[in-house]
């Protein structure tokens, strides 16, 4: 006998549930985009448990007949395609005819539909694809969906679901895409039973606006061009409001939410030189191509698709974005050349320039007097203000390597009259022994702030925190309300203490200590590590929170500095544990000596 079996259909449906319900997410996007090709004009999603418990999707669309509520459920039913050359021309989201069944596969379901034009309506209830009851119901026009208990019978993928903030983050990711591609259809979404979004029909821009906020109305460049080969509209954002986060990107591709790294290189290309470095800025690009032109690869989960004039649309888009950020005159606003370019202070033409007195004691031995009682960095930094210059004198004696006899330099004068000086108003320069040391202050900064922040214990009852004496409320769209709202007591054990606002957004009442000028900065930072949701553990997050706060914290990346604070740079940084390395991981600093010099030299 032949070991081969043709598998139930309800084994191979759970396997394809696999693919098409990676989470509860998934389903979100699949019953949206149903509901949208159903002709609805009205969609309203409720979500309990991040959809765990409950995923709920109500539309005033066209409804199902009685046999077609039930047909809907089998793998490969579909109304939307017949041939496979169908699939070049589609216009409606779905086609596959495997989401449903694929759902169903793996939860409890309950439909609601009815017809127009029908006096009853029809409820069918599965569980696991077992249909079980099928009953002719009074309801209102168009289809409701219940999906409860996601993956019930499926424990290990069940198992699988991140934190419920997580997976809330990608239900909002789905319902923003669909909302955003159809600005004429009215979308809510609620999630524990308040209200997340909840948006009216309107043009393109309040759609927008109303998911991000109403501060984003005057950051928006609108585009729009239309040629043989492509037909773009839609927003960018002006290049003085991008983020440190993607976000905020959507590229639609005839309606379709699709990922395309050509396009979006594109469109980064566009902002080639007024973007500042690690920026990213807003854009919600619609291109409109002839579908016979485009390679469709949908993938259950992404979509991809191939443009047969890839580089035509690329060089279009690109100068289509570049020319409305000119015209909106945002183009000249940022200018990153000067940050290159070396800055010497003027010397004012009436003062005479004194030749450095100096005194030599040949004997002299920096590091002989070394006081060897090794200073915590944060003693350093806690008298040390780069913003208002109260600056204790560095310990400077026993830093990097101790020499019992130290070389006589051959111009001991240069040396002894700057210990260091600062380069480009960014890295400082100092002679140490035989070693030269190039130092790159803000990097410095952040290494001592960090370990700062982790020795002075984060939490509210460590020095590491401060009380505002007027709470600052920040305005701030829903989804990243949720994000800061559901994260609060866990920020909150690491000195940022916030509360929701009613009329959206969030007041802050404590800040890291040091960082009360800089509030924005730091829930922009907070956003970015939230959104990337890998707090693994109790330490990794103590460690992530206290790399932003010093991120935040620290000086910029080009700022004079007065020879007190980079003496107490270079104490500071040499009394910590792990000097060489920022708290990401970059270099702090770069080491010479007659050696190194000779090898760079050949
Ligand atoms: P697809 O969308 O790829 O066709 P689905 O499994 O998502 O596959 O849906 C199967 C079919 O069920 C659809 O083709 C459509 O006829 C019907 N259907 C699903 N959702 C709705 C809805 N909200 N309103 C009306 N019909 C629906
Ligand atoms: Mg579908």
């Amino acid at each position: 006998m032949g070991s081969i079996v043709q598998l139930s259909e309800h084994v191979s449906n759970q396997i394809a549930a696999g693919e098409v319900v990676g989470r509860p997410a998934s389903v979100v996007k699949e019953l949206i985009e149903n509901a949208v090709d159903a002709g609805a004009t009205d969609i309203d999603v409720v979500v309990v448990d991040a959809g765990r418990t409950l995923i709920q999707v109500v539309d005033n669309g066209k409804g199902m007949s009685s046999d077609d509520s039930q047909l809907c459920f089998k793998r490969h039913a579909t109304s939307k395609i017949s041939s496979a050359d169908d699939l070049l021309s589609l216009v409606t989201k779905g086609f596959r005819g495997e989401a449903l069944a694929s759902i169903s596969a793996v939860s409890q379901v309950e439909l609601k539909t009815r017809e127009a034009g029908t006096e009853l309506g029809t409820r069918v209830v599965l569980s696991g694809s077992d249909t079980g009851e099928v009953d002719e119901i009074a309801c209102s026009e168009g289809t409701q969906f219940a999906i409860k208990n996601l993956f019930f019978n499926v424990p290990a993928r069940r198992n699988f679901l991140k934190s419920d903030q997580v997976e809330l983050r990608h239900i909002i990711a789905e319902f923003q895409r669909v909302a955003m591609a159809h600005p004429d259809l009215s979308f809510r979404l609620q999630s524990n039973f308040s209200d997340l979004f909840n948006l009216r029909p309107g043009s393109l821009r309040q759609r927008v606006v109303a998911i991000f906020g109403t501060k984003y109305d005057e950051r928006l460049v609108p585009l729009d061009e239309s040629t043989d080969v492509v037909k773009i509209s839609g927003f960018v954002g002006k290049p003085s409001f991008s983020r440190k986060t993607r976000g905020e990107q959507f590229l639609f591709v005839n309606g379709r939410f699709i990922k395309h790294p050509l396009m979006h290189k594109a469109i980064m290309k566009a902002y080639e030189g007024v973007l500042a470095p690690g920026n990213f800025p807003l854009y919600t690009v619609f291109l409109e191509v002839d579908p016979k032109r485009i390679d469709v690869n949908i993938h259950p989960t992404k979509v991809e698709a191939k443009f047969e004039e890839d580089q035509a649309i690329f060089s279009i888009l690109r100068s289509t974005i570049k020319r409305g950020l000119g015209k909106h005159n945002v183009a000249p606003s940022l200018n990153f050349d000067t940050e290159l370019s070396i800055s010497i202070d003027p010397v004012p033409s009436n003062k005479i320039i004194e030749e450095p007195q100096v005194q030599i004691d040949p004997t002299y031995n920096p590091f002989k007097t070394a006081s060897t009682t090794s200073r915590s960095s944060s003693s350093y930094m806690k008298s040390m203000d780069f913003g208002c210059g109260a600056i204790e004198e560095a310990n400077i004696d026993n830093f990097f390597e101790v020499k019992e006899s130290v070389e006589m330099l051959e111009f001991p004068d240069t040396i002894e009259s700057s210990k260091y000086f600062q380069f480009q108003n960014r890295f400082i320069v100092t002679i140490q022994g035989e070693n030269l040391i190039l130092i790159d202050a803000r990097r410095a900064h952040k290494r001592i702030l960090y370990e700062q922040y982790l020795d002075d214990g984060m939490g509210l009852e460590g020095e590491g925190s401060q009380k505002l004496l007027f709470p600052e409320p920040i305005e701030l769209n829903s989804a990243d309300t949720i994000l800061l709202v559901e994260a609060s007591d866990v920020l909150a054990t690491y000195g940022l203490e916030l509360e929701e606002l009613v009329a959206g957004g969030v007041e802050i009442i404590s800040v890291p200590s040091g960082l009360a000028g800089k509030i924005q900065d730091c829930i922009d930072s907070v956003l970015e590590a939230l959104r990337d949701g890998t707090w693994a553990d109790e330490e990794g997050r103590r460690e992530k929170l206290a790399a932003v706060w010093a991120q935040v914290g620290s000086i910029p990346k080009t700022k004079k500095l007065s020879d007190e604070e980079m003496s107490a740079m270079i104490g500071g940084l040499f009394s910590c544990a792990s000097p060489a390395t920022d708290p990401w991981g970059k270099s702090v600093f770069t080491v010479f000596n007659a050696k190194s010099i000779d090898d760079i030299l050949g």
